[in-house]
């Protein structure tokens, strides 16, 4: 084991951080809150500084003049003393020495390691990686190639209709592209939000021109060595021109499972973040996380629970734990339809309270949420086009308080008299 700087000079060595993303830099900003960030190392295999990842497939994929935007500026960590590691991957992790080796060949010690590695997307099987016209999105990188080809593009076929499949063909169709949309499932955001908002933005994106096919398979692609030329869906050839694949994403794990950490769909870790070797933590998408309430292992993908498990996991390497309790939260913007979801849908399995689902509207407007109650309680909220109404909601369900149906359901009454 080579000997390296900081064993040299004395000092103990840092945390670092495996991943620059909204779960690294929240929990870097949380240790310099506390006065802790001195002597942090944050490791980016990408080439850019932190940057906000939810333009990606809004606004970013529109606007050629658009850079990114930078979760913090560059001399933000210089100040908190934090050495930020970017265009360099970890690609080793030896527990025995606690120390990481990255691409560049460098290995740092650490005294506790944090992987926030975040997820990488889905691929599907049969389709050949390396066609010119076929994109997945998840980095700046994917953004900057796909906002290229959709500058001269005619047409966009998205296969999947998740939150990234449909913004990403919604912002198609504002820039005029003709787009088809194809989802294996009978409805839209099935894995994500109840059948009515479902419905809701089918409707939605129909009117604004997108041809979406449901309970559709593509059964066949047919290529040449460079294009993707057609997709065989359902028996009928649909020529392509550009295609983007929005099948999910898959945890980052391979760091944390060729060090012998438990996984499964995830960095398995207990409610304070903290994965089958204690000294290493995992936050953010990579990591399934039992809850404090002992609730099922849950893997989110959103930046609400990459900043909460941020603050989490921050409270514990600094011997403050504070378990994760999560507040599920998410918000998808698809061309004029903003949705927003918070809480979790329940399931209204045999032996649960019966499910309820109250449509409120919004009043002098095209908007509404859905409240849904397990027995008499709020326990989730989601709303299209009403931020406001969403809001409110959201403290509601935060606090534990819970609105009467009848009430919720008429829009001339006031959600903030429950708070
Ligand atoms: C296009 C897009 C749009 C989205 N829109 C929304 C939205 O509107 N609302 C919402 O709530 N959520 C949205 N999300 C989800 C949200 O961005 C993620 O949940 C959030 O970024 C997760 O944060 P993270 O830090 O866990 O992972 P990430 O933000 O993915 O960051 C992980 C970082 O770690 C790096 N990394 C991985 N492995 C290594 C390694 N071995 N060495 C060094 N670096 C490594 C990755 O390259 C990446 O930079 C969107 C996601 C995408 C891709």
């Amino acid at each position: 084991m080579p000997e390296t700087s900081t064993a040299a000079a004395g000092r103990p060595p840092p945390i670092i951080v495996v991943g620059g993303g909204h779960a690294g830099v929240q929990l870097v900003a949380a240790l310099a809150d506390a006065g802790a960030s001195a002597g942090v190392q944050l490791v980016c295999d990408e080439l850019w500084a932190p940057y906000q990842r939810p333009p990606l497939s809004k606004q970013f994929l529109r606007d050629e003049r658009l850079d990114l935007n930078p979760l913090r500026p560059e001399r933000w960590y210089l100040e908190r003393g934090v050495e930020l590691l970017a265009g360099d991957e970890a690609v080793q992790i030896d527990r025995q020495h606690r120390s990481l080796r990255l691409g560049s060949g460098r290995v740092l010690p650490w005294s506790r390691l944090v992987l926030a590695t975040g997820a990488r997307a889905r691929r599907l099987p049969g389709l050949h990686d390396g066609l010119e016209n076929v994109h997945t999105l998840r980095q700046a990188a994917d953004a900057q190639r796909l906002r290229h080809a959709l500058a001269h593009a005619d047409e966009l076929t998205v296969i999947g209709g998740g939150f990234i499949g449909l913004e990403v063909a919604a912002s198609a169709r504002l820039m005029g592209r003709r787009v088809r949309v194809i989802e294996t499932r009978a409805r839209l955001l099935s894995r994500s939000v109840s059948p009515a908002l479902a419905d809701h933005a089918l409707q939605h994106h129909r009117a604004q021109g997108i041809e979406v096919h449901l309970g559709a398979v593509v059964s066949a692609w047919e290529h040449d060595e460079h294009r993707l030329q057609a997709v065989i869906v359902d028996g009928r050839r649909l020529p392509v021109d550009q295609l983007v694949l929005g099948v999910g994403a898959l945890p980052r794990t391979q760091l944390a499972q060729d060090a012998g950490l438990a996984c499964g769909d995830g960095v398995l870790v207990d409610a304070c973040l903290r994965s089958s070797d204690p000294a290493i933590l995992a936050i953010g998408d990579c990591a399934r996380c039992t809850p404090a309430d002992g609730g099922s292992p849950l893997r989110l993908e959103s930046i609400q629970n990459a900043q909460d498990q941020a603050r989490v996991a921050a409270a514990t390497l600094l011997g403050d734990p504070r378990p994760y309790r999560p507040q599920p939260s998410f918000w998808s913007e698809q061309g004029a339809l903003r949705l927003q979801m918070s809480g979790l849908l329940p399931a209204g399995g045999t032996g649960e309270p019966p499910v309820r689902s109250v449509r409120r509207p919004l009043a002098g407007g095209d908007g509404f949420s859905l409240l849904h109650y397990a027995g008499d309680q709020l326990v989730c909220v989601e709303s299209a086009n009403a931020p406001m109404d969403h809001m409110i909601a959201r403290k509601l369900l935060e606090a534990g308080r819970t609105v009467a149906p009848q009430a919720a359901a008429d829009p001339r009454q006031r959600l903030h008299d429950w708070l």
